[in-house]
């Protein structure tokens, strides 16, 4: 878009113009409980909005719990509690901790009182390319599942993930669609998606192409340069029946390293549940001050003014969310995949996940003075992000022994 002013006007237009057309929110903004529904789960709240989340049958509230970086089985307790009954994870979380945590929450639950996604990452992929190798087979996939059922202790999960899909080839991997669809045969799965937070509207087009995934799971902010076209495929996903998650919605949560200015959460999240083509959200909440702030807008989603002009001044800084348009990447004179390893400083510096930050690092395989021997950087990023700076200030985490960070 590019343009700040009109980052609500479009906005308002696509809203109006989609209710009407499909009368897929009811009242102002979407969606209540108490509406007939196919698989709603049971601990519903009044007044809560919910979506459909494509032809899954599934309604969800527009805000979900995002679990990867809580580790607090009481933050869990207390999601749920308020609604939240849609709790995402991964197979690589906490190096499966997370999954762990949640099995030993679930298991005081009922089945039919929560939705639970999680995502496996097929091995042998190459960092770089986004591309997958012989070593990705349908058989590493399909332990990999087995793990994540295991550490959650559920008969099934209601969404399983290609987790973190770059590339078109890869979203249409056949061992890895044949894994997921013996899933689903077996029961394990109800549904299938794929998770994307680089080349989104190209993944978001083969998951339409594919005919086997049903939800997609993507990144979606109010700082991304190319949200018309991520609001064109969106729309078109939706008419294809896909069901959309947003993530990534607080675009780092701070807009600068030192943590001194914070995104307006519930801006961010409602801005994003403008567009009705987005189901529902997944912040990352790990403490009781920013699980009320995104429980806020389980029930209200319509914008005040302050919010928007909070918006749109934040949209005019530079902030920490790279959005992945690998402009800069034939820039740099050692071809150092600079998307990901600005990612990685968005996890250390925006989330201070560590860890997250450190095991990216790792995975990309790079020397460990990254930009030794480059005296002058030559990439010019269309945020005008100091590349250069962000990597020496980020690569200080491969020095650092894994088991000092937390
Ligand atoms: S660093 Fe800048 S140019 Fe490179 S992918 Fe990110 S936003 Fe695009
Ligand atoms: S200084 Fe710039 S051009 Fe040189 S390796 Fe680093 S990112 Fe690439």
């Amino acid at each position: 878009m590019g343009k700040t002013e009109n980052l609500f006007n479009r906005r308002k237009f696509l809203v109006s113009s989609v209710l009407g057309a499909t009368g897929v929110v009811a009242g102002a903004t979407g969606i209540k409980s108490g509406m007939s529904s196919s698989i709603m789960p049971k601990n519903d709240k009044t007044n809560i909005i919910y979506r459909k989340l494509g032809k899954t049958g599934i309604k969800l509230p527009v805000i979900s719990m995002g679990v990867m970086r809580a580790d607090n089985p009481n933050i869990v307790k207390a999601a749920l509690a308020k609604g939240m009954v849609h709790l995402d994870t991964a197979n690589s979380y906490q190096q499966g901790r997370n999954e762990e945590m949640l099995g030993k929450v679930l298991k005081d639950y009922p089945r039919d009182s929560y939705v639970i996604s999680t995502k496996v990452k097929p091995g042998g992929g190459n960092r770089k390319t986004g591309l997958y190798t012989d070593k990705t087979t349908e058989e590493d996939f399909l332990k990999k599942f087995d793990e994540s059922m295991d550490r959650l202790g559920i008969e099934y999960v209601d969404i399983l993930y290609h987790h973190a899909v770059s590339k078109r080839e890869a979203a249409l991997y056949e061992p890895v669609l044949n894994a997921m669809k013996k899933i689903k045969a077996s029961g394990r799965a109800k549904h299938l998606g794929i998770s994307t937070h680089k080349n989104e509207p190209e993944i978001i087009q083969a998951a339409i192409d594919s005919g086997v995934y049903e939800v997609v799971l993507t990144a979606y902010n109010f700082k991304q340069d190319h949200i018309p076209e991520m609001d064109k495929m969106l729309e078109k996903a939706t008419k294809a029946g896909l069901g959309i998650v947003g993530m990534k919605n607080l675009a780092g949560g701070y807009l600068d390293k030192e943590k001194q200015k914070p995104v307006n959460a519930q801006a961010a999240l409602k801005w994003a549940l403008q567009n009705p083509n987005v189901h529902t959200l997944i912040p990352g909440f790990t403490n009781f001050e920013q699980l009320d702030d995104c429980a806020a807008v389980l029930t209200d989603i319509k914008m005040s003014s302050d919010e928007k002009e909070d918006l749109i001044a934040a949209r005019s800084e530079q902030g920490m969310y790279c959005n992945a348009c690998s402009a800069c990447v034939p820039q740099c004179r050692k071809g150092l995949p600079v998307p990901e390893l600005m990612r990685a400083y968005m996890y250390t510096y925006g989330y201070r996940e560590l860890k997250k930050g450190q095991d990216l690092l790792v995975s990309l395989e790079l020397p460990g003075d990254v930009c030794s021997h480059c005296d002058e950087c030559t990439v010019s990023c269309v945020k005008n992000f100091s590349v250069a700076e962000k990597i020496k200030d980020v690569s200080r985490l491969l020095d650092v022994p894994a088991e000092f960070i937390a």
